[in-house]
């Protein structure tokens, strides 16, 4: 499935899969000097490739965009005015994305939860947009890709 109706609509919510990719890097540099920003760029655009990744994101958005609007019934569209901290739904959809490249993105998945870096930060501090869902989905995009490009590791393969 092409990744292009994704980008589209992480795009319309001030997120440039490029944004994506520098989170990426910022993970996996420390483990692959010679990693360029294209090859996190590439593994982002595989990511999105999924159909279950896009229908995750498609559900998310359209989540937000509604909440946005006041268009949800109650109480869910007050839980998501407040990002309440114990909902936590936007956290298991994150999951679910960065467990289609296996459980090693967990990890990073829960490091960009509590640091936000770069535009997982901007879209958390957003003021009159409402990003439960996407700032969790971005970071679950983020993690699956870094943990794409860690099984692609040449060293891992001494072993077999
Ligand atoms: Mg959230």
């Amino acid at each position: 499935m092409s990744y292009e109706i994704a980008e589209a609509q992480l795009r319309k919510r001030g997120v440039s899969l490029e944004s994506i990719a520098s989170i990426v890097y910022q993970l996996q540099v420390p483990y692959h000097p010679e990693l360029k920003q294209k090859d996190c760029l590439d593994s982002v655009i595989s990511v999105l490739g999924k159909r279950e990744v896009q229908y995750t994101l498609f559900t998310g958005i359209a989540l937000d965009e509604l909440a946005e609007k006041g268009a949800l019934p109650q109480p869910l569209q007050a839980i998501l005015e407040a990002d309440e901290p114990l909902y936590g739904v936007d956290e298991t959809m994150a999951l679910g994305i960065t467990s289609v490249f296996g459980m090693i993105g967990l990890t990073s998945l829960g490091y960009l939860d509590k640091v936000k870096p770069g535009i997982i930060g901007v879209l958390n501090d957003k003021t009159g947009k409402i990003h439960v869902f996407l700032d969790d989905l971005v970071a679950g995009i983020a993690a699956a890709a870094s943990a794409r490009i860690a099984h692609k590791n040449e060293g891992a393969k001494k072993y077999m």
